[in-house]
């Protein structure tokens, strides 16, 4: 339960380095405000729920020098997560080590033991034989921590520091009882507009049509008279909008939240459908 779990007492106390050693800062005098050693660069990228990692490890060569990170709250799942990045790291640096070797052979072979490592929970590496599997950014820039982000997403990150929330297949708690439990509401959708900077995206997807509907209530305005009613006393809902379809099929981002997260997986192997939408955090309003 929360008691167990470890947050920091602000971003400015949040130790990252552990997470992303390949990204502290030389200068050993930059230190937070817990002591710890800072980064050269903030985190800006968080997948809310990651699960198993896909998403990040999908993302990771895309967005090389931007620091992402995965939230889960099961301590199994987040070890596995922690795990997969580490021998996807490993194995990055013994390709490239043996590729700057210029040994083909040793380099072959590396690749060959790497495949074989990198297969953790269903993790193919590139057996060709080729250094077509070197990927940019190494997976140094991704990595999990544990944390309810219901409770906890303020303590890590501050106003406006990141650009990208992903939000992929959340638990639908279809009865109505248990709509509280969505990780998508007004409250939260409050601090998720605090930590996302103008022009930074929200992503969501979700195989449950009326979870959909409730994300795109809980995003804008209807047309109806409540919708109105909120608008004029100055909602949550005036910093957010939707970003159109077209936009979305040029944005590689999309592709992967679609196809490379472990749930997206699963829907495509049951033939499900797939509800996509993307909100933009618009700048703050006069009111805010
Ligand atoms: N996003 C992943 C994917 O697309 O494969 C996993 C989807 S899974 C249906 C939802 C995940 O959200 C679960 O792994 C669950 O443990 C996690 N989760 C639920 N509530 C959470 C919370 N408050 N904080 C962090 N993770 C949470």
């Amino acid at each position: 339960s929360d008691h167990k779990l470890e947050y920091p007492l602000s971003p400015a106390h949040m130790d990252w380095s552990p997470h992303y050693p390949a990204f502290v800062d030389n200068d050993s005098s930059q230190i937070n405000l817990a002591g710890a050693r800072k980064l050269t660069k903030d985190v800006e990228v968080v997948d809310i729920g990651c699960g198993f990692g896909g998403l990040l490890i999908g993302l990771a060569p895309l967005l090389p020098e931007t620091l992402m990170v995965g939230m889960e709250i099961r301590i199994s799942v987040l070890e596995f997560v922690t795990s997969r990045i580490q021998a996807l790291r490993a194995q990055q640096h013994r390709l490239k080590a043996a590729a700057a070797s210029q040994n083909s052979e040793a380099a072959l072979a590396e690749v060959k033991k790497a495949a074989e490592e990198a297969n953790v929970g269903g993790q193919q590496a590139d057996e060709a034989g080729t250094m077509s599997s070197i990927i940019p950014g190494n997976y140094e820039n991704v990595a999990g921590i544990r944390s309810n982000t219901m409770k906890f997403l303020p303590n890590f990150f501050g106003h406006h520091q990141l650009s990208k929330i992903f939000i992929c297949f959340p638990d639908p708690h279809f009865k109505a009882r248990k709509h509280k439990m969505r990780i998508i509401s007004e409250s939260l959708n409050a601090e998720y507009a605090y930590v996302l900077r103008p022009g930074g995206l929200l992503y969501t997807i979700t195989d449950v049509e009326e979870y959909h509907h409730w994300v795109l209530r809980h995003f804008q305005y209807g047309t109806d008279q409540d919708g109105e009613a909120e608008r004029k006393a100055g909602g949550i809902k005036d910093l957010w909008e939707r970003v159109p379809d077209e936009e979305l099929e040029a944005d590689p981002c999309v592709r992967v939240m679609k196809f490379e997260t472990e749930e997206s997986k699963k829907v495509t192997r049951n033939k499900g459908n797939k509800y996509v939408a993307v909100f933009r955090r618009k700048a703050d309003p006069e009111w805010a």
